[in-house]
């Protein structure tokens, strides 16, 4: 059976599918950039104070006489001589000939004489003009999220209007005729359908990704099978939870086969044994497990590194991030990868992780306090006090 890393690195090959747009700055946070920015303007684009102080020429004086202030966004055309200071704020431009600034908290100001009550350096607190970014270079590369702080930096650079991915469109389907949907009165051994509401929930935060809610497919094969014709024609991607095991009544797998083709299934890895993916025409499929943890697991490790990445993208930033801290108890993998669900606690001067009680992969309810997914190799003898690894869910 392949191994977890190897399917990881086969959905992390797919490129990019989402079609492109240009957008307002102010519309693109969360969304993928599909071009690469370059620098309009130096930055910072003049000279200009760190502090709120005094800009002083000559550095071993006695005194100094102020001639004058400036504040950020002010332009006096200032211009000091040996033994002159200029009041000034944090982010002003620096009056010519300018040596260094000092701190206000390191002066004493009597009228317009200056002390200065430390030694001063050559080039103190003073912000040299591109000392941060130089035109002409990459200011943000293609395929990066643009969080807050990115729309900040483009912000800073003036652009209006930025080239990106558009929302990746997903559409969820759950499978089974056990399930109903809250509201639904439950006939005999039905269940109340916990993947849909969870799935969506996890896709919800993306902005790079736009949800079809797309309902329950029943265990029958012409339904699935038009069901899912009809869905590949305006999705990128479908998401399918349940259904394609080996039972009789699993029909996922037959009808993608008349549909498309299944490109792989089955890891070797615990919860999530079921997983696959393929493709209806351009559309791309991912099969996860019908229990609720190994959907809610595949989803979190695989689903969203290759959603991420259809998404736009770059595949070293599209994987989920991991970490190491130490285990809390002795750990004993078995012949699969496993991911536990498991806290993190701050423990004798480390962050040490422990599995929570229920791994069940039908049990959600020992699922919600987790904090991270322990990932346990195969086989793998783990004592209390070594480092394990883990993704933060
Ligand atoms: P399946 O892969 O369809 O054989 O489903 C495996 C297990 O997951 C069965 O116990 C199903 O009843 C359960 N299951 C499948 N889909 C859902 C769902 N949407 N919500 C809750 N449980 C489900
Ligand atoms: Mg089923």
């Amino acid at each position: 059976m392949m191994d977890f890393y190897d399917g990881l690195n086969a959905l992390l090959n797919h490129t990019a599918q989402a079609d492109t747009q240009t957008i307002p700055l102010a519309q693109a946070h969360g969304l993928i950039l599909a071009e690469d920015l370059m620098v309009r303007q130096d930055e910072p684009r003049f000279d200009n104070s760190a502090m709120d102080g005094y800009a002083v020429c000559g550095l071993n004086n006695e005194q100094w006489q102020i001639i004058g202030t400036q504040a950020a966004g002010e332009h006096h055309g200032l211009s000091l001589q040996r033994g002159q200071a200029v009041r000034i704020f944090t982010g002003a431009g620096l009056p010519e000939n300018t040596d260094a600034v000092v701190m206000q908290e390191n002066t004493e100001a009597h009228a317009q004489t200056l002390t200065i009550t430390t030694q001063l350096k050559a080039g103190q607190n003073i912000r040299r003009r591109g000392e941060s970014l130089q035109s002409g270079h990459t200011l943000i590369k293609k395929n990066t999220l643009l969080n807050a702080q990115a729309i900040g930096l483009i912000a800073s650079q003036g652009y209006a209007e930025i080239h990106c991915y558009c929302s990746l469109r997903v559409s969820v389907f759950t499978t089974g005729d056990e399930l109903a949907a809250a509201g639904e009165a439950l006939a005999c051994n039905q269940i109340f359908d916990s993947n849909r509401p969870m799935l969506t929930a996890q896709l919800l935060p993306h902005r790079f990704i736009d949800i079809a809610d797309s309902g329950v497919l029943p265990d029958d094969l012409n339904a699935t099978t038009s069901c899912l014709k009809q869905a590949a024609k305006n999705s990128d991607v479908i998401v399918i939870a349940g259904g394609a095991s080996v039972g009789d009544k699993d029909f996922v797998k037959p009808a993608l086969a008349q549909l498309g083709e299944i490109e792989h299934w089955k890891l070797s890895i615990k919860p999530g044994k079921p997983f696959g993916w393929g493709h209806i025409g351009n559309c791309k499929i991912l099969l996860l497990p019908g229990n609720p943890v190994a959907a809610f697991v595949t989803m979190q490790l695989l689903g969203l590194p290759l959603l991420r990445r259809l998404a736009g993208l770059s595949a070293d930033k599209a994987a989920a991030v991991a970490y190491c801290v130490a285990a809390a108890v002795d750990f004993h993998g078995s012949a699969r990868r496993e991911f536990l669900r498991g806290t993190v606690k701050w423990q004798e001067n480390k962050l040490a992780v422990s599995p929570l009680m229920q791994q069940g992969s039908h049990m959600l309810s020992g699922c919600v306090d987790a904090d991270v997914l322990i990932e346990i190799p195969p086989h793998a003898d783990i004592k209390t006090g070594d480092v394990v690894k883990v993704y933060p869910v």
